[in-house]
């Protein structure tokens, strides 16, 4: 049986005295390291930072035995356990956003719909309607979450991204195989492309501190900062 079904996803604006950064791309983008870079930038300006990380929390160190390859669960199993962990943070973020500090988060909602869709056991490559439905249902978990000020994507190429990958120290995630990366960094393209008012992109490809830059210039071009 089939039932059609239309509805609005709302998200609410950031009312609070902090702001509220979300920092999205492929693995090895420069995320966490611009969340850190950031946080002391802006903590030179005097104001309060928390960075938030992506999974955090119980169920977010559940998540991260999966990621890691060590527990394993359906995709949409994944996709629950994520934005379950996501509700959770949510409320630390709207308790930090309150008390004046700014939040940068590495990774929001946009990651969920981006690997829900690579995730998709039946997904057709060239079928973008089935992506557009894939990711409603996605955002449909975020319905009333609160909107980041700024959302900025860290463009670089999944060739970057492998290069980055390979010279860390570090045990690899599920994700983290090159041929994984490859249709992210194509899932991210189409994302940025279908909702571009959400994105402010910044080539992540240029030097570290060339990147904080141009994401600072952005953020105080955001009335709070
Ligand atoms: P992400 O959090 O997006 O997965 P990381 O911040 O962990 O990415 O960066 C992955 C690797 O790439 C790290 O070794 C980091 O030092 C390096 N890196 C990050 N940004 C740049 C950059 N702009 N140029 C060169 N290397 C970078």
């Amino acid at each position: 049986m089939k039932y059609h079904i239309e509805f609005d996803i709302d998200f609410r604006r950031n009312p609070y005295n902090g702001s509220f950064i979300a920092l999205e791309g492929i693995d090895g983008s420069g995320k966490s390291t611009q969340a850190q870079l950031l946080k002391e930038a802006l903590e030179k300006k005097n104001r309060k930072v928390v960075v938030k990380n992506p999974f955090e929390g119980e169920i977010g160190a559940f998540v991260r035995t999966i990621l890691a390859g060590e527990k394993r669960v359906s995709a949409i199993s994944l996709q629950y356990l994520i934005s379950a962990n996501r509700a959770a943070q949510q409320e630390e973020i709207i308790k930090d956003l309150k008390d004046g500090c700014d939040v940068i988060i590495d990774r929001y909602f946009w990651s969920a719909v981006a690997y829900a869709i690579l995730d998709h056991p039946s997904i057709d490559k060239k079928d973008m309607k089935q992506w557009l439905l894939i990711g409603q249902s996605i955002l449909s978990h975020y319905h009333q979450f609160l909107l980041p000020d700024m959302t900025f994507f860290l463009d670089i190429s999944s060739r970057t991204a492998t290069k980055r990958l390979d010279s860390m120290e570090k045990e690899k995630e599920i994700y983290e195989e090159e041929s994984k990366i490859k249709k992210i960094e194509k899932i991210y393209e189409w994302l940025v492309g279908e909702f571009p008012k959400e994105f402010v992109t910044v080539n992540g490809e240029q030097p570290i501190e060339k990147v904080t830059q141009e994401l600072l210039m952005h953020i105080s071009s955001c009335k709070k900062n």
